[in-house]
């Protein structure tokens, strides 16, 4: 029963790590028994490594995976990785240009090759990292989101919804990245607020000499491929204009004034410019008025033809000199300066253009409608609750997606364009003719779908869709899905879409959204702040279980989780008090000579009577009683995700009432001789409980001192990962043990706060007495014996009230005296003394410095605020001083 005097977690966790995927303890069997518990892995960028965020999500699945499992549920935990096209696609493109290659010189087949093999190479980081970490997932069914069977999915999905019509190609105004050279979709587009500009500009009115309008835009160069401004039918102002045109300036180009809802009267003039090829409103209104779409911005971002004088120019150059140009055509009415939210490319940060092109879409609103019923009707819950809102807001005003991207990495769209009669056919397999004109000059839309199409299907792709397999029938709906909520839309609420529209069923019954992890100072992490923690540094440094455990600590549902060096540490402290309590424990037990012991039946033990005195011991009963209401409090908190409650009633539990109470009582028990045959295997029984409750959370350290409780020989069952999670019993309540350990407890901590409030030596053995006027004080004379020890006092016990003293301290139920020794109160009272001459002399210096009015006019108010909270402290500690 050797046990190594310091817990070092790096000694055994990678043992472990392994173990438990060779063992096979992590992987699902649809044929096995029990209630169905399933739960996919939101797939992490095959390009990443593990950071924080991902540790803390993975915890959480993790802690309720395993209490699920341990629970003898058939549990499933599928995990997996995501091609990610743009981020992928990327980090191969700058790999190429460190060796002077652009994709486009490979062509489209090499550099799909090399994606690939970069895949071989590094695509496994976060999975050994996910191993590493103890993430209790299924790796037999670790998928991919381009496998051939989900490829297979991906390409049944899109021809079923091109054949029902919710799949189309058009022109549209998309997000346009000029330096990716791709569309985006909305969700890509991120928004930064700006310091911009407005422009107002004015157009002369054909055939009325001397009357203008004026039109206010953020983007004067657009100005250019204007085909008509709009006014609001209702605006009076502008009756007189109704059925007229303006002359657009710099192009010298006649354009209509059209009545249009764009314009709205109440903003600036109410007359608009409407260019329909680089604004979705305008492109929209363009579409209700026929009106030609000019294209002046290219998608490298430079100025087309179309743009006249300006051609070839970069847009921004562009708006330079249009600007210049009205200005000195006197067309310039004023600029002014204006907060505008700026669209850039969420990857590369260049400013996003709108521009129109061929793409294709998903039209989603058919499919939204359910979605949102789903939701409405309770059959996918929100935690926290508050994220429905969210949900619908989208929802009820969802776009149709564009789907396409001008990509080479990710599933190739499956339509094939005739080269003879331009038709287009969507299929499943590629065509060998053209069912239209029957030529075999056929060329697959070059292409490729949006990386969140194939996440969509990731619920049931995975599980061999479309074929019917077991695992289907068994697994999906999944249970429950654990993940962050900036994906709420890009994948949260497609997968919701596509999983009625494919299976007749939610993929998911309850969607839980966790935090952010943040650092000391509640900042976001991040690498420019410099604040980011590092998962594989700090579990290192403090061991993975710490760390899952600082990280339970702050994750209550709907916060934010504050991360700290001083949490990890604590938490670590935490481990080492339960390995030292384990090593106490391994020790008597050698040295008394008894068996190391695990009860035979997990769930069914109960504390044993001591042979001689036929009683079970008091400490023992109410360790099991505590230890039955922690296994409440655990099993209740995390059926509701409150994986913070599950952390601190745990720490509660194993530092403050087992190690701190129990053991200590225990260790009296056995320096008495007595209780070393059944007292040990309840001390046994109680730790062994303690461990299973705690195996989830720390997974690493529970495993290894349950293994090593068993002595080394075989356990059944092999592992604490599948042994019973500790349930509430009834008759493990004992209200009467807890009430008498409770007077022990208040007694000892009375003792204690009073030496060290009279700051006397805790060494120095004292006399005392203690009075009660109630019955608690027979109870008090029960355990006479430890409260004695526990405390360093030799006590007497009085019934009756108590005479003033000096040292003395009460409750509501005692009150307590300390006989101070002559010499010690010699040395106490001139401690007091000296202590309060400091006292007082730094409270007159914080007076004089909050007086000095030249003081309080240049300090910083949290200095001022600092003195005057250290005075308040001084002052509160005299108080005490002169008691
Ligand atoms: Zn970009
Ligand atoms: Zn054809």
């Amino acid at each position: 029963m050797q046990i190594e005097k310091v817990y070092e977690p790096r000694r055994f966790e990678p043992h472990w790590a392994q173990w438990w995927i060779d063992s096979g303890i992590f992987r699902a069997s649809a044929k096995a028994p029990g209630r169905v518990f399933s739960l996919v892995i939101p797939p992490p960028n095959v390009t990443g490594s593990l950071h924080i965020g991902h540790m803390l999500e993975h915890t959480e699945i993790d802690v309720t995976i395993r209490w699920r499992r341990m629970f003898g549920d058939n549990t499933l935990w599928l995990p997996g990785t995501d091609h990610a096209g743009i981020a992928t696609q990327m980090v191969v493109e700058r790999k190429l240009a460190e060796e002077g290659i652009n994709r486009r010189d490979l062509g489209r087949e090499k550099f799909e090759q090399r994606v690939w093999q970069w895949k071989a190479e590094s695509g496994d980081t976060i999975k050994r990292q996910m191993i590493q970490l103890g993430a209790s997932c299924d790796w037999s069914r670790e998928r991919f989101t381009l496998d051939p069977g989900l490829s297979r999915a991906v390409r049944e999905v899109f021809v079923r919804l091109y054949e029902k019509g919710l799949i189309y190609r058009g022109e549209y105004m998309v997000n346009w990245c000029p330096r990716c050279q791709t569309a985006i979709s909305d969700l890509e587009v991120a928004h930064n607020d700006v310091e911009g500009h407005l422009w107002h500009i004015r157009y002369p009115v054909n055939g009325m000499p001397g009357r203008y309008v004026t039109v206010a835009t953020t983007r004067p160069e657009t100005m250019l491929g204007d085909t008509a401004v709009a006014v609001n039918p209702s605006d009076e102002r502008y009756f007189d204009l109704h059925g007229k045109t303006v002359q657009l300036p710099l192009m010298d180009r006649e354009i209509p004034i059209i009545l249009d809802q764009v314009a709205d009267p109440e903003f600036g003039t109410g007359v608009v410019k409407v260019t329909p090829a680089h604004d979705l409103n305008d492109f929209e209104a363009g579409r209700r008025h026929n009106l030609p779409n000019i294209q002046v911005i290219d998608p490298n971002g430079n100025m087309t033809a179309a743009a006249g004088p300006y051609a070839e120019l970069d847009r921004f150059e562009a708006r330079r000199r249009v600007v210049a140009a009205l200005e000195a055509a006197g067309n310039l009415v004023k600029v002014e300066p204006y907060a505008l939210s700026l669209g850039t490319c969420q990857r590369c940060k260049t400013v996003v253009e709108p521009l129109i092109s061929t793409q294709w879409f998903v039209r989603t609103k058919p499919l939204a409608e359910k979605a949102i019923d789903a939701v409405e009707t309770g059959r996918i819950q929100f935690i926290p609750a508050n994220w429905i809102k969210t949900y619908n807001e989208w929802m009820y005003n969802i776009r149709d997606w564009c789907i396409s991207r001008q990509l080479w990495w990710g599933h190739r769209i499956p339509a094939w364009h005739c080269g003879e009669c331009r038709e287009i056919i969507v299929a499943r397999e590629a065509p060998s003719s053209c069912p239209r004109c029957g030529s075999a000059n056929l060329t697959q839309d070059p292409d490729v779908l949006d990386t969140w199409f194939s996440s969509a299907l990731w619920p049931f792709s995975t599980l061999g869709w479309p074929a019917s397999t077991e695992d289907l029938a068994v697994y999906y709906p999944t249970s429950l899905l654990i993940t962050g909520f900036d994906i709420l839309f890009f994948w949260v609420a497609r997968m919701a879409m596509m999983g009625l529209e494919f299976m007749g069923d939610v993929p998911f019954r309850q969607v839980y959204i966790h935090g952010l992890v943040r650092d000391a100072e509640r900042q976001k992490m991040s690498k420019t702040r410099g604040n980011v923690v590092d998962p594989l540094v700090v579990t290192e440094k403090y061991g993975t279980d710490a760390v899952r455990m600082a990280l339970l600590q702050g994750a209550a549902p709907g916060t934010d989780i504050v991360l700290t060096e001083e949490r990890m540490e604590s938490s670590r402290a935490f481990a080492n008090k339960i390995w030292n309590a384990s090593r106490f424990l391994f020790m008597n037990i050698e040295r008394s000579a008894v068996e190391p012991w695990v009860p035979d039946s997990l769930e069914t033990f109960l504390p044993e009577a001591e042979a001689d005195s036929l009683e079970v011991p008091i400490e023992d009963r109410w360790i099991f009683s505590r230890l039955n209401n922690c296994a409440e409090q655990c099993n209740r908190a995390l059926e509701n995700y409150r994986y913070h409650e599950v952390a601190q009633t745990l720490w509660h539990f194993f530092w403050h009432e087992f190690c701190d109470w129990y053991l200590e009582l225990k260790k009296l028990r056995f320096q008495e001789g007595s209780g070393l045959d059944a007292g040990w295997r309840n001390t046994l029984a109680a730790f062994e409980t303690a461990l299973r409750l705690l195996s989830p959370a720390m997974p690493f350290l529970t495993e290894e001192l349950w293994q090593r409780l068993a002595g080394g020989r075989p356990t059944r069952p092999v592992s604490i990962a599948i042994a019973p999670y500790p349930q509430y019993r009834q008759e493990l309540t004992d209200f009467d043990a807890e009430r008498e350990i409770a007077i022990l407890q208040e007694i000892v901590t009375l003792a204690r706060t009073l030496r060290t409030e009279s700051k006397l030596d805790p060494k120095q053995p004292l006399t005392g007495a203690l009075y009660s006027r109630n019955s608690s004080v027979e109870i008090a004379r029960r355990h006479v014996s430890a409260i004695q020890k526990l405390a360093n006092v030799q006590l007497e016990l009085h019934g009756d009230a108590p005479p003033k003293a000096a040292a003395m301290r009460s409750t509501a139920q005692f009150d307590l005296v300390l006989h101070v020794p002559q010499q010690q109160e010699e040395a106490h009272r001139k401690r007091l003394e000296k202590e309060r001459e400091q006292l007082e002399r730094n409270i007159a210096n914080s007076e004089r410095q909050l007086n000095d009015q030249v003081f309080l006019s240049k300090a910083p108010p949290h200095v001022i605020d600092s003195i005057r909270k250290k005075l308040a402290d001084y002052q509160e500690q005299l108080k005490k001083n002169l008691r």
